[in-house]
């Protein structure tokens, strides 16, 4: 038994899973809040995904709901890039928010991008 409460989840929602473990990914970083793993689908040389165990549906939730957790999502995001060498080549931390923006998973996430030249604006 813990003090903690349990972060809330969604049954059904994909990212919670990978959260709790339920469904597989690879992680390449943990927190007690925080869980960093590899996009299925990567954009670029290193794309990772950084989510907060807890559920919000966006960045902009998140942030309002628990900046704090927030912002563990936002320095887990500049850790994973140092972790996997891109910071000083540069990179690109992206919340795709609504799915006007591209957003598909609606699960808050921080996409890190990097290990190639990045073009701005982006399309
Ligand atoms: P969004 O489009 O919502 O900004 O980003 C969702 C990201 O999740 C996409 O880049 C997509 O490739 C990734 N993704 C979707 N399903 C899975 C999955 O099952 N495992 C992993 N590791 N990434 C996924």
């Amino acid at each position: 038994m813990t003090d903690q409460p349990s972060p809330p989840h969604q049954p059904d929602c994909l990212f919670c899973k990978i959260a709790t473990g339920d469904v597989p990914a690879t992680v390449v970083r943990e927190t007690d809040t925080t869980v960093a793993f590899r996009d299925i689908n990567p954009q670029a040389p290193t794309h990772i995904l950084v989510i907060p165990r807890a559920h919000y549906p966006d960045a902009a939730a998140l942030s309002a709901a628990d900046p704090a957790i927030a912002a563990d999502v936002l320095r887990e995001a500049g850790e994973t890039a140092a972790q996997e060498g891109i910071a000083e080549t540069g990179y690109r931390i992206v919340f795709n928010t609504g799915s006007g923006a591209g957003q598909t998973v609606f699960h808050a996430h921080a996409h890190v991008l990097g290990g190639r030249g990045l073009q701005w604006p982006p399309g």
